[in-house]
């Protein structure tokens, strides 16, 4: 996918100006990206209704090059939605502060009470206990016993026969007669959720007032982690996200989805079996992983490289006479477009590189739309074409008929009109300067 990536931004070199077309095509890939590293369609399609809206902004156009700032934008916008509030385990409650972990069966929950009891003891030089909730498996209760002597913490004993709320009130009388200053309370999970599970995790929390609750997610869940959210966040207050497993092959695509549904930060990820495989979470890397970038900045200065002057030159001669853009100026620059000899023309000027990685284009196609385009103004009387907010309903079925096409084409034609006309108003001024200069102080 990197390379589908890759490829696009290249393709987008020679072109100076953003257009509905090259973002649509830039986006459709971000949307796979998103999708085969396995992050929730709500959850995509979200997320790329706020990349659009802001890849038609200003950011673009103040860059020479749409493709490395749309690649920029959606980068940014992963790692703000993924580092959003981001911080360590919070411990600001009257000792033994009180942290819940709560997540499916297999999720890591107990691994990772042990990975958080080292992390408290080393860095935050905490006093800690451990106590587990999960009476409904002999073994879970000895694995935590286990762990915990690894993490040098202390674990609080519990048996199968013991209600899981007595458990904790009795571990958090300990905690405070011996001082602790944490008081990490493992719990049971189910292969799938529950309410019986739901119900006794409630009271759990009810009980002993957590000031972290955990929700802890394997990141090799993939779609499936939306729904497992969706219900803890409907039980319980969460306050933080620990991504486990991301030491799998995954692309992590859960992060995103679970942040979004739950609106806690991701705290931490696991990255081993082991009592030290723990790490902060770092959205800036993983925002690579999701996109299949592993270097971003390297992507980005390849593209910067490529810089086509000549259409900026362009670009910025029609920006300055742009005052009052309207659909007969965006005729002009469509059939400006075919004057210098269509698409394939332009095309057989790039470097022999660039047209490989482009033969997968339809040229004729992207000719065709052109010329469906102009059809469309062609229809138009000369006022609609200098106040195309008259255009309703009515005008537009006359429109399309005349143009030999459907409705929709009159609205994606308009639309994309605004977008440009948005774009024009903005470019004057600084923008504008901006621009010249990077071009040589030419203008
Ligand atoms: P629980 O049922 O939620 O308590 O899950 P466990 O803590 O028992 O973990 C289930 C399995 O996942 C165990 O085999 C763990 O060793 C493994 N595991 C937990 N976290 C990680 C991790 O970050 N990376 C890897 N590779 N394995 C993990
Ligand atoms: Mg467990």
């Amino acid at each position: 996918l990197s390379d589908k990536l890759s490829r696009l931004v290249k393709q987008m070199r020679g072109q100076a100006r953003i257009t509905e077309d090259n973002v649509q095509e830039m986006l459709r890939e971000v949307r796979m990206a998103l999708l085969e590293a396995d992050v929730a369609l709500p959850v995509v399609r979200d997320f790329i209704a706020r990349v659009k809206e802001k890849a038609l902004g200003q950011e673009v156009v103040g860059s020479l090059n749409p493709g490395q700032a749309l690649v920029g934008i959606v980068h940014r916008e992963l790692v703000a939605t993924m580092g959003e509030g981001v911080s360590d385990i919070n411990l600001a409650a009257q000792p033994p502060a009180v942290i819940l972990m709560a997540g499916l069966q297999g999720a890591g929950k107990t691994t990772t009470t042990a990975k958080l009891a080292k992390h408290l003891i080393e860095k935050r030089k905490k006093k800690v206990l451990t106590v587990s909730g999960d009476v409904y498996r002999p073994a879970a209760i000895e694995q935590l016993k286990t762990v915990t002597k690894q993490a040098g913490a202390e674990w609080f004993p519990s048996t199968p026969d013991q209600q899981p709320v007595d458990i904790a009130r009795a571990a958090l009388d300990y905690a405070r007669k011996q001082y602790f200053d944490v008081l990490l309370v493992d719990t049971a999970g189910r292969l799938a959720i529950d309410e019986a599970m739901m119900r006794e995790i409630r009271e759990l929390h009810a009980a002993i007032k957590p000031v972290e609750t955990l929700f802890v997610v394997d990141a090799m869940q993939g779609q499936d982690a939306v729904n497992t959210a969706k219900a803890f966040k409907e039980a319980l207050p969460l306050t933080g996200i620990i991504l486990t497993k991301l030491d799998g092959d995954s692309r992590g695509g859960a992060a995103l989805s679970v942040r979004q549904i739950t609106g806690a930060p991701i705290k931490f990820a696991g990255t081993s079996e082991k009592i030290d495989g723990l790490e902060v979470f770092d959205a800036e890397r993983h925002a690579g992983r999701i996109l299949g970038m592993g270097d971003i900045v390297a992507l980005v200065e390849q593209v910067q490289a490529g810089v086509d002057i000549d259409a900026a030159q362009k670009l910025a001669a029609k920006v300055k006479s742009g005052a009052g853009f309207d659909l007969e100026d965006f005729l002009m620059q469509l059939r400006q477009m075919k004057q210098m000899g269509g698409l394939s023309t332009l095309m057989d000027k790039m470097p022999a590189q660039v047209q490989a990685k482009a033969g997968q284009v339809d040229m004729d196609k992207a000719e065709r739309d052109v010329r469906r385009k102009e059809g469309i103004i062609c229809s138009m009387t000369p006022q609609e074409r200098r106040k195309p907010e008259i255009i309703k309903a009515t005008r537009k079925r006359r429109i399309a008929a005349g143009a030999g096409v459907h409705v929709q084409e009159v609205n994606r034609l308009l639309n994309e009109f605004e977008q440009m006309q948005t774009m024009m108003k903005k470019m004057k001024g600084g923008a504008m300067m901006k621009l010249m200069r990077r071009m040589g102080g030419k203008g």
